[in-house]
């Protein structure tokens, strides 16, 4: 039986994406394997996102070398990386044979014959033309949870991001077809469906019949069985009043609400072009905690954005010790070229980002850390996800608000949800029993 390997890199995007890539594999008949070097195909599937992302894929690109030499390996690389180089990676690298767009995956089977029939051939197929690419399933395994896209694309322009360069303008998933890959996955016995896109809640903008992120949402939580949904990202700025409804109503709906903030001050915010400012930030994320019981907030957050100064980056640390975070996602600014923010003026100097990083993360562990503490002597409900890696006696999952927890169990609740009395925690992680 030949074997095949797939590699990600970068967002939960591509991890879904991955997904279907193998599952296109098994389906050619292929055993999906984890090591590189048994493979008869490796695919490469790669991010764009950060400036550091083409030295690690070269590096990679560097071991699969001696893999094809050995083997006759046959070498794929697709993803937000391989869209923007298209012929040019393969000028750089002979040895990959196929160069082929995250909207593209679907002609794998066709590419993998001719490539049989013809070796020695560079198949190139980044073709990008803003429409839905084919309907692909994934397979998540005896995962708990598994994955949907339900845009792909991006309108938004924020200027740092490469993005909606890469991956085209926002299109929707038609919400019959999203409604029949739930019911399936559930059917499967995953327990958690997160909705995917790079910003969930302008769901059927594109439409003209409707159907919007809200009613999807409530469209799935009418599914019968027990399982819990998440989404990622919504934007801020399109998060209606509506969606927190539909929340607020449906427990189904996972408590923990990422809303990336990106920067705490108006004017970095506007530089940004992410449509909103510091004060309407603070107003919805009190409306959706005021609204949504339970509700806890994670971001993500830039610092040393081009011109920021001292006073902007104060409105961060403002922001995130008045929102008090359950978690941040914080990042130094790092430029892409490609991007607005790559060439304007007031660029800041890596040493301030670091020191200016290094503050915000000390104010996020502290409200990590009292956010942890409010669920002690507690009994949450928790989606078990399987044995502690680092500890085999215990068992790990997660809240509906997403907090790791440990506590003892057996292999019989896997991919089951318990309840468990919190006892401890540390930072980031809760601790208890099974009641
Ligand atoms: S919303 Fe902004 S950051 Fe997110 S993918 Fe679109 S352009 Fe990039």
């Amino acid at each position: 039986m030949k074997r095949a390997s797939v590699v990600t890199y970068g967002c939960q995007m591509n991890v879904n994406e991955s997904a279907k890539i193998k599952k296109i594999f098994e389906d050619l008949g292929y055993e999906i394997i984890e090591d590189i070097h048994q493979s008869d195909i490796i695919f490469l599937n790669t991010c764009t996102v950060r400036e550091g992302a083409a030295t690690q894929i070269f590096g990679k690109i560097g071991e699969l070398k001696t893999i094809k030499e050995k083997r006759g390996t046959i070498i794929g690389i697709t993803g937000c990386f391989a869209q923007e180089q298209g012929n040019e990676i393969i000028k750089k690298f002979p040895i990959i044979d196929i160069v082929m767009g995250n909207q593209n995956i679907g002609c794998i089977p066709e590419i993998i014959k001719k490539l049989n029939n013809k070796r020695n051939e560079h198949i190139v197929c980044t073709e990008n033309e803003n429409i839905l690419p084919d309907h692909i399933d994934a397979d998540f395994g005896d995962e708990s949870g598994a994955c949907v896209a339900i845009t792909y694309g991006c309108n938004n322009f924020c200027t740092y991001c490469i993005v909606p360069y890469v991956r085209g303008r926002e299109r929707s998933v038609p919400m019959d077809q999203i409604l029949v890959d739930v019911r399936k996955y559930v059917n499967k016995g995953h327990k958690e469906i997160t909705l995917l896109g790079q910003n969930v809640n302008s769901y059927g903008n594109d439409f003209k019949n409707g159907d919007n992120f809200a009613k999807l949402l409530s469209e799935i939580c009418a599914i019968e069985e027990d399982f819990l949904i998440r989404f990622i990202s919504p934007h801020p700025r399109d998060f209606t009043d509506e969606v927190i409804d539909v929340m607020r109503k449906n427990e189904k709906i996972s408590r923990s609400i990422h809303l990336p903030l990106q920067s705490g001050s108006s004017k970095i915010l506007k530089l940004m072009n992410r449509g909103y400012t510091k004060e309407d930030y603070l107003f919805l994320a009190n409306k959706i905690k005021e609204k949504i019981n339970g509700a806890s907030l994670t971001t993500d957050i830039i610092v040393g954005f081009p011109q920021e100064t001292e006073e902007d980056f104060m409105d961060t640390l403002d922001i995130v010790k008045q929102v008090r975070f359950e978690n941040s996602f914080m990042f130094m600014y790092s430029k892409r070229n490609g991007t607005k923010a790559a060439i304007m003026d007031g660029q800041i100097e890596d040493s301030i980002k670091k020191e200016r990083l290094q503050r915000l993360i000390e104010v996020q562990n502290q409200c990590s850390l009292e956010n942890s503490q409010k669920y002690i002597n507690k009994i949450v409900r928790v989606l078990v996800e399987g044995e502690s890696k680092k500890n085999k006696k215990m068992f790990t999952g997660r809240t509906s608000t997403n907090k790791v927890v440990l506590f003892e169990g057996s292999k019989e609740i896997e991919g089951k949800f318990v309840n468990v009395r919190i006892g401890s925690c540390k930072t980031w992680t809760l601790y208890g029993e099974i009641v």
